[in-house]
């Protein structure tokens, strides 16, 4: 290296050291200064958004000149900051909510005149146009409402049959909830004079769910988080608003919470589409044959409306479906994985459409252990990366549909005597509901030509059948979707039959 340059740096470096030395000492000055004058605690902007903010400082918005009281002030119209946590919705009110809990309300689509700003009074808001008493001083919290926010934003409670209620963060701070101290540890310290120690509690608002709604009867309950954590419990518990999601707080189950907590399910059925697994397991163990037959998209009151209607001949001459609780999300991938590998979402890693590779083992790599053939018929992509290749079907006969392929497939392997688990997708269930609707006469129609290859197929498996579905399916406003905590996409029929004919 020429000396020059060694030099160049040597006096670079040195100058960054006395500018460093400098920005200290004037941040100090500027930090010293800030704590002569009073403590600003944090505004934080919680409730129905994607982002939820903490306010620090006004710098962080454009400010902008009003007159109030005759007197000319300057703060950040509350819309920008609105506008940056991205709500939910875009009809919501506003809850502003003071330090001695005084909170105010207003409706969020008209925000002209509102204003926030750093005074004396902390953090306050201004609302030029909305009455007086919307003017909340000392200001600690902005609560983002969504009255009607998508279901999946919040938490629902349900029973098998019934959507009972639906609570959003946002939607929760209305409610009244409870302040309780939560015990987060115990510190030691030793000394000459022996030990201290100091037991730290922090106070959470907790909202217990046995006051959200009446369900005096049950005992059981099945708490389900956005990751698919599953927990069965005889403990109600808590919700807990964490910004811009919710928390299940369960108080006898050692302060066991669920993060991002999506449903409530009172009184669940005892099956669970992940006996799938263990059920199949347990016949191949004892070498019997099993045909799985996964009718996508096939919710348990969709089995019942269709049964009642004569929809499906063949299904109901088979022994009376059970209900079987799916998992979150309730979607293929989730729902066909957890099948599969007899194992929750959060374990075996595929919780929504997004995930395609499974953390645990599958019930194909469990028949290869026994020394027994599998196959897998599929339609004509990959849902799910199994220990086996799917055998793929394409619409050979271009009647627009692969389900007709997929059946002749599935007939074919059903009567080659080699297989000792053959699992076969049926798709057009669940096509139909979502382009018509879970009980329209379209789907129902469909519904009874899949009714009419399931019958084909258990007539010709010398074995054990399992019918089921990996998710059902609600109606929307213009036809029907799945994928949320609700009983028409959670609960599904689950049929162990003889295969043969019926004689
Ligand atoms: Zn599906
Ligand atoms: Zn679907």
């Amino acid at each position: 290296m020429p000396k020059n340059s060694t030099i160049k740096i040597a006096l670079l470096l040195l100058g960054a050291i006395i500018l460093g030395a400098l920005l200290r000492e004037a941040m100090f000055k500027v930090a010293a200064k800030k704590t002569t004058t009073s403590y600003v605690p944090a505004l934080q902007i919680n409730g129905d958004i994607k982002n939820p903010l903490t306010l620090l400082d006004e710098a962080e918005f454009d400010s902008v000149d009003f007159e109030y009281k005759g007197e000319r002030k300057r703060g950040i119209p509350l819309a920008s900051i609105i506008q940056s946590t991205e709500p939910i919705t875009e009809k919501h009110e506003i809850l502003f909510i003071g330090e001695d809990g005084l909170s105010a309300l207003i409706d969020g689509s008209n925000l002209d005149g509102c204003h926030i700003l750093l005074s004396e009074n902390g953090w306050e808001a201004i609302n030029l146009l909305h009455p007086v008493s919307s003017n909340v001083k000392r200001l600690k919290e902005i609560i983002i409402i969504a009255p009607d926010a998508p279901l999946n934003f919040g938490v629902n409670i349900i029973s098998q049959t019934e959507n009972l209620a639906y609570f959003t963060p946002g939607q929760l701070y209305k409610e009244t909830g409870v302040q309780m101290p939560y015990f987060e540890g115990t510190s030691t310290v030793t000394n000459d004079g022996g030990q201290n120690s100091v037991s730290i509690f922090t106070r959470r608002q907790l909202y217990p769910l046995r006051d959200l709604v009446d369900f005096s009867e049950a005992e059981q309950f099945v708490v389900m988080g956005a990751k698919g954590e599953t927990l069965y419990t005889s403990d109600p518990g808590f919700l807990q608003v964490n910004k811009n999601f919710l928390n299940y707080f369960s108080l006898d189950r050692e302060n066991e919470i669920i993060e991002n907590v999506k449903g409530f399910m009172i009184a669940p059925p005892s099956r669970s589409i992940t006996d799938l697994y263990h059920d199949t397991l347990h016949y191949l163990q004892r070498d019997e044959k099993v045909l799985l037959l996964f009718l996508d998209g096939f919710g348990y009151h969709q089995y019942e409306y269709a049964k009642e209607n004569g929809y499906i001949p063949f299904l109901s001459t088979l022994p009376q479906a059970e209900k079987a609780l799916s998992v979150y999300q309730p979607v293929t991938n989730a729902g066909f994985a957890a099948m599969i590998t007899g194992k929750t979402p959060d374990e075996n890693g595929v919780y929504s459409r997004d995930q395609m590779d499974l953390k645990t083992p599958s019930i194909f790599a469990m028949a290869k252990q026994l020394g027994k053939e599998s196959a897998l018929i599929e339609g004509h992509i990959k849902i799910l990366n199994t220990e086996i290749e799917p055998v793929l079907n394409i619409d050979l006969n271009g009647d627009g549909k692969n389900e007709d392929e997929i059946y002749s497939t599935a007939l074919e392997y059903v009567k080659d005597a080699n297989y000792d688990l053959i699992m076969v997708h049926f798709h057009s269930i669940d096509d139909a509901g979502h382009s018509y609707g879970d009980l329209h006469e379209n789907t129902m129609e469909q519904l009874k030509v899949v009714d009419g290859y399931v019958r084909d197929l258990v007539e010709a498996w010398k074995g054990k059948v399992i019918i089921l579905a990996d998710h059902g399916m609600h109606s929307t406003e213009d036809a029907g979707n799945h994928g949320e905590f609700r009983y028409e996409d959670l609960i599904v029929p689950y049929i162990i039959a003889e295969g043969g004919r019926i004689e």
